[in-house]
């Protein structure tokens, strides 16, 4: 077993009941479990009442097992129609596997089932969020509670405490875990469990819950119900007084405008049709980025690929071959394949397949074409100038401007030159390929060739050099293709010193604005993010926010969705869904100069 992969649930069944010889308990007691499980976890917490208004609604079950709770919920939820969103983390460290999963809700049936079925993530130690239906976000944490709960943020309304026993899970009740279940909830938070055992009891009371005893479900003489300290009052969706404003229409912008369109947030997509980005290309080949250990690079890499095979519009899952003639990077590659599952890479014959990768086509969104010269801070909001001397006015502006970024903020990044080209081959050529270069079909014999990487060029002129790089790396794997270049495509890619994009709230770009000698060398240097007022005057406009997503470098088809995703969670006010250590690591202004 391997760091990346999670230990798949052991499973024993006796008389169609499964039980677990590691925790020595059964999934659940004997009867139907179905009405056992809907009467003790979403029976108790009055859920239909409390989702009358338009609100984010934060569920987290502690062991998701067959996915009982979640179904049962995501039911009633449905039939409730509320207007709001409900979030679900599914928090399990020995996930069971897809196909008995499968095996068991096809037998049983259940209206939801399939949608389960479809999403449910690889046997991955990681975070993965995909929304199971318009109006329900569903979070699989395929983690240990105790690694999991310190990482959340959220507004918890309920709990769902279904760990099997705690005298053989102490991993889920435990002291730590009762801490973190305060820490996250909020004021009359509600709690269920199956058990009553006194040191979950204890547990919870100490943390400032009230708890209190109720009638079992069939033979079982009781159920554990409790309440934090405090009113419950729901967590409305924000209402923002204005648009937001998203500056680049590139994979990054579109990113970010599909995921405020899932949280149902009108904005505005504004970019320059005389700033040649990166997003130029045809066609996007879409895998994970991996590395030998699993970093928090690896980890957002693979939920970013989820999360984009489940959401992004025009992406075409097909399997890609990768295949690298330098022996050196091949042999990592074998060993990569050996520690994922076999479901999402595995060695072919003398490459490496990955069977859910796929190409991202992604149409022209709409956008009003604005070229901004400059961003000024001013009281009230941001005021927007563009190049026509026109402006307008919004509280929360999305940078996407890849490697026009710094011009705008004096953050360190690094510009990359890529060229590409569509070529015409009449020979059979693989769909999808990836390695020593990249290769997709665009139609029965056009193809498109991808692409040159020269550091800190930010030519984008069409190169003949370039060319004949692309055709000699072609022709390494395929000697006898003949082929046609019919069109080229050069686009500047943008990274940040540590290769790993940047993506959410900007923090410090105030604090360099409050800084008075930070301004004039910002103006010195053509910085275009001003600010017209002091420090004074700064406070209580805290409506007044900046985000940004940004430093994609040469994968922004693979990670743009989800980053797009967790900036549009933060500005709708809902519960993050990626690890907190994560987002820290992927801040957008990590290297601002300011930040020391
Ligand atoms: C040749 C090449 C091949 C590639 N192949 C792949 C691949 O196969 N798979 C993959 O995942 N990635 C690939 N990439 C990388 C991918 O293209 C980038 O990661 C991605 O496009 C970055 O998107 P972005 O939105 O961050 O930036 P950009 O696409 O650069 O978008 C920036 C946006 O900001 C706007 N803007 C800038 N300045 C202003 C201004 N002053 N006012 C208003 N708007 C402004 C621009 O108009 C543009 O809309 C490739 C890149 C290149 C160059």
């Amino acid at each position: 077993m391997t760091h990346y992969q999670t230990e798949p649930a052991d499973i024993r069944w006796t008389e169609g009941r499964p039980a677990s010889p590691r925790f020595e308990d059964h999934y659940w007691a004997i009867g139907d479990p179905s009405e056992e499980k809907a009467f003790v976890f979403p029976g108790q917490h009055d859920l239909a009442a409390r989702w009358q208004t338009k609100q984010h609604f934060t569920i987290v079950e502690l062991g998701l097992g067959f996915g009982h709770n979640f179904l049962a919920t995501a039911e009633a939820f449905l039939k409730a129609k509320p207007s709001g969103i409900l979030h679900y983390f599914a928090v399990e460290q020995f996930p069971i596997s897809r196909e008995t999963l499968d095996q068991y809700w096809r037998s049983r049936g259940h209206p939801l089932y399939e949608r389960m079925i479809e999403t449910y993530p690889d046997l991955i130690a990681n975070w993965f969020t995909v929304w199971f239906h318009p109006s329900i976000r569903l979070i699989y944490v395929f983690k240990d509670a105790n690694q999991a709960l310190p990482e959340m943020e959220a507004a918890v309304d309920a709990w769902y405490l279904d760990g099997f026993k705690p005298a053989t899970n102490q991993a889920i009740f435990n002291p730590f875990v009762y801490q973190q279940v305060a820490r996250l909830s909020k004021p009359g938070a509600t709690v269920s469990s199956f058990s009553v055992a006194a040191s979950l009891r204890q547990g919870l009371s100490a943390s400032g819950f009230t708890v209190t005893k109720r009638a079992g479900f069939g033979n079982k003489r009781e159920l554990l119900f409790a309440a934090n300290s405090g009113t419950w009052k729901p967590t409305n969706c924000e209402h923002l007084e204005d648009e937001p404003l998203v500056i680049g229409s590139g994979l990054a912008g579109i990113g970010v405008s599909e995921a405020l369109d899932r949280y149902g947030i009108r904005h505005q997509l504004i970019a320059s049709t005389s700033h040649t980005g990166a997003s130029c290309q045809p066609a996007y080949n879409v895998y994970p980025q991996l590395s030998l250990v699993p970093d928090t690079r690896a980890n957002f890499s693979l939920a970013a690929h989820y999360f984009v095979r489940q959401h992004a519009a025009n992406f075409n899952e097909q399997p890609l071959y990768w295949r690298s003639l330098d022996q050196t990077r091949h042999d990592r590659m074998n060993r990569l394949s050996e520690l994922l599952p076999v479901s999402l890479m595995r060695v072919d014959g003398d490459a490496v397949l990955f069977p859910t990768a796929g190409t991202l086509k992604p149409q022209d969104p709409e956008i009003t074409p604005r070229h901004v010269t400059r961003i000024i801070e001013r009281g009230q909001g941001w005021e927007v100038l563009f190049d026509s001397g026109e402006g307008i006015e919004a509280n929360t502006i999305i940078l996407a401007t890849g490697a026009a970024t710094p011009s705008f903020l004096p953050w360190s990044m690094k510009t990359i030159r890529g060229q590409s080209m569509t070529i015409r081959c009449d020979e059979e050529l693989p769909d999808l390929y990836s390695g020593d270069f990249g290769l997709s079909r665009l139609s029965p014999n056009e193809y498109l060739v991808g692409s040159t990487y020269a550091l800190d060029d930010e030519g984008i002129d069409v190169r003949e050099s370039d060319v004949q790089t692309l055709k000699q790396r072609l022709l390494s794997h395929f000697s006898t293709a003949e082929i046609t270049p019919i069109a080229h495509h050069t686009g500047l890619r943008a990274a940040f010193p540590d290769r790993m994009p940047g993506f959410g709230e900007s923090l410090t770009h105030q604090r360099v604005l409050q800084e008075d000698h930070r301004l004039e060398r910002s103006l010195e240097g053509g910085l275009r993010v001003q600010s017209a007022i002091s420090k004074g005057e700064r406070e209580g406009t805290s409506e007044v926010r900046f985000f940004a997503a940004i430093g994609f470098g040469s994968h922004g088809g693979t990670h743009a969705s989800l980053a797009g995703e967790s900036v549009a969670e933060m500005i709708a006010g809902a519960p993050r869904a990626l690890p907190r250590s994560m987002r820290d690591k992927f801040r957008p202004d990590r290297f601002d100069p300011s930040r020391g």
